[in-house]
C-alpha cells in the first residue's frame, strides 16, 4: 500500500477531547452549549443518526434536546417547533434532520432556522455567504467542513492545488467545492453529465469523491500521490457480514491505495467527521452568543 491511511475516528476523536476541554472551560463561565434536534417520522436510519449525536452531546457535557415529530406532521406544525427553538435561550443550534419526509417543503424549514442557531449549515443564507467572495458563513454545512478539517489536520496544504469535485449536492459537492475555493484551490466540479470523468480527476492533486456509486474511482483515475478523500457510502451485499451487507466507498480502495498518496477509508474516514462539526458548530455558536467569540 503506497497511500497513508486518514483516519477520520482518530481525527474526530482529537475534535471531541479537545470541544470537551471547551466545554468545561465555557461551563465555568456560566455557558452551557445546547443542541436541539428535529427528527420528523420514524426513518430507522434517521433515528441511529439523531441518537449517535445526542449521545455525543451527552458525553461531551453539552445539554440536548430531541424533538420527535409524527412522519404526518405538518408545515406548520415544524416550523412552529422550529421558531420556538429559535426563541430558547438554552439551545444554540438546531438540527432539522434530513431528508425529510416529502409532503414537507424542506426548503422553507431550513430557512425558519435562526441564522445564528444553523449549525448544520443549511440555511440558504449561510450558502450564500459560502459562496460569495469577502463573506463568511456564520456556520459551514458538517460534512464538508469535515472533509477540510481532515485535508488540514495531515498537514496538506490546500492553496494552488487543483481541486476536483466528483458530485454538485447541496449537502457535500457544492459546498465542499466552496470550501476549497475559499481556500485558494484551483477547483472542478464534476457531475452526471461531465465527460471523460478520468481525464479531469487524473489533474487532481486533491480529489474528493461524493457521488453515491459503488467504488467508481479507479486506481487509472488518480494522479500519483493525490489526496484521495471518499465520502460515499454505498451497500453491498456480504452474507459473511452479520447485517448481511458492507459498507463501500466511491472509491476503488484496494486499487486506489496503491496510487494516492492519502486516502480515507470507509468507513472510518470522513463519516466520523460530520458528527464532530457539528459540535463544533455548536460551541462556536454558544461562544458567539455569550460574545466569546475571538
Ligand atoms: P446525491 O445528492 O445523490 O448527489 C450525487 C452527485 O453525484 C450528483 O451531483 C450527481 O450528478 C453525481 N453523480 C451521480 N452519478 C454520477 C456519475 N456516474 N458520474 C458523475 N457524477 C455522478 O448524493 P450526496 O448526498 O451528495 O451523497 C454522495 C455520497 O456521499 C453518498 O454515498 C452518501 O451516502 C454519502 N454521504 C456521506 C456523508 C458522510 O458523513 N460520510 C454525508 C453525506 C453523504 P448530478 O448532479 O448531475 O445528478
Amino acid at each position: 500500500m503506497g497511500a497513508q491511511l486518514i483516519d477520520g475516528n482518530a481525527i474526530a476523536k482529537a475534535i471531541h477531547e479537545e470541544l470537551t476541554q471547551e466545554v468545561t472551560a465555557l461551563k465555568e463561565k456560566g455557558v452551557v452549549p445546547g443542541l436541539a434536534t428535529v427528527l420528523v417520522g420514524d426513518d430507522p436510519a434517521s433515528q441511529t443518526y439523531v441518537r449517535m449525536k445526542q449521545r455525543r452531546c451527552k458525553d461531551m457535557g453539552i445539554h440536548s434536546v430531541g424533538h420527535n415529530l409524527p412522519g404526518d406532521a405538518t408545515q406548520e406544525e415544524v416550523e412552529t417547533l422550529v421558531r420556538a427553538l429559535n426563541a430558547d435561550p438554552t439551545i444554540n443550534g438546531i438540527l432539522v434532520q434530513l431528508p425529510l419526509p416529502f409532503h414537507l417543503d424542506e426548503e422553507a424549514i431550513l430557512s425558519a432556522i435562526s441564522l445564528g442557531k444553523d449549525v448544520d449549515g443549511f440555511h440558504p443564507i449561510n450558502i450564500g455567504r459560502l459562496a460569495m467572495k469577502g463573506r463568511e458563513a456564520l456556520f459551514a454545512p458538517c460534512t464538508p467542513a469535515g472533509i477540510i478539517e481532515l485535508i488540514d489536520r495531515i498537514g496538506v496544504s490546500i492553496e494552488g492545488k487543483e481541486a476536483v469535485v466528483l458530485g454538485r449536492s447541496n449537502i457535500v459537492g457544492l459546498p465542499v467545492s466552496m470550501l476549497l475555493l475559499k481556500r485558494n484551490a484551483t477547483v472542478t466540479i464534476c457531475h452526471s453529465r461531465t465527460q471523460d470523468l478520468p481525464v479531469v480527476t487524473r489533474r487532481a492533486d486533491i480529489l474528493i469523491a461524493a457521488v453515491g456509486r459503488t467504488e467508481m474511482v479507479k486506481a487509472d483515475w488518480v494522479k500519483p500521490g493525490a489526496v484521495v478523500i471518499d465520502v460515499g457510502i454505498n451497500r453491498v451485499d456480504d452474507p459473511r457480514a452479520k447485517r448481511g451487507y458492507r459498507l463501500v466507498g466511491d472509491v476503488a480502495f484496494e486499487e486506489v491505495k496503491d496510487v494516492a498518496g492519502w486516502l480515507t477509508p470507509v468507513p472510518g474516514g470522513v463519516g466520523p467527521m460530520t458528527i464532530a462539526m457539528l459540535l463544533k458548530n455548536t460551541v462556536t455558536s454558544a461562544k458567539r452568543e455569550a460574545g466569546l467569540l475571538s
